[in-house]
């Protein structure tokens, strides 16, 4: 037997005998066991802010004045991998969009989104881009499909807002249902 091939067999007796990799585990166990919890208190008590960069619910947005950005151009429905959009334009002249063409309907199912982002970058006004909202739970296929005057609606978190933190949990009453959502004067980086 070669002197390098004893050798690493009584490495391997010493670590058996004395349960060097047992006490390596255990102390990997250990040191999780005594470090802080991450537990989210939601929604009692936190509700979770993501980052700028999340791929959300869309929105759709308005320009400083207030008209629509979106000029029903059907580029976000032709490049959407799962046919989700459906996109009707009509002709208005009334100033309700940044163009006389605007969208009759914008509808997205999120039944069946990937939230991929391929209709935010294909946009070529920034009409329409993913949001911050990740509660999508709905109680029939009918109710995931978002139509042009819910997604006009601008979302509580600012665009600005970098996000990652912890919110304090705000309870609003909205026709019979309670939605959570986040105070974010009352916002804090998570302690790991
Ligand atoms: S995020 Fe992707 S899957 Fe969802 S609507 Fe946009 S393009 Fe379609
Ligand atoms: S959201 Fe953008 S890409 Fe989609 S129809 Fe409107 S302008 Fe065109």
């Amino acid at each position: 037997m070669k002197k390098e091939d004893i050798t690493k067999k009584t490495v391997e007796l010493i670590r058996k005998i004395f349960f060097l990799d047992f006490i390596k585990g255990l102390r990997v166990t250990l040191s999780y066991s005594l470090s802080r919890s991450v537990t989210e208190r939601y929604p009692d008590e936190e509700k979770w802010v993501p980052y700028r960069r999340f791929r959300g619910v869309h929105r759709l947005w308005r320009d400083e004045q207030g008209r629509e950005l979106c000029v029903a151009c059907e580029l976000c429905s032709g490049i959407c991998p799962t046919d989700c959009i459906t996109v009707i334009p009509m002709e208005d002249d009334t100033g309700r969009g940044i163009t006389d063409r605007v969208p009759r309907v914008w509808d997205v199912d999120l039944s069946r989104c990937l939230f991929c982002g391929y209709c935010e970058d294909a946009c070529p006004t920034r009409a329409v881009r993913l949001g911050r909202e990740y509660e999508v739970a709905s109680e029939d296929l009918q109710s995931a499909i978002l139509h042009v005057d819910e997604l006009l609606v601008p979302q509580p978190v600012p665009e600005s807002l970098e996000g990652g933190v912890l919110a304090k949990s705000r309870f609003i009453r909205d026709n019979g249902a309670i939605r959570v959502a986040a105070d974010l004067n009352r916002t804090w980086k998570r302690k790991l």
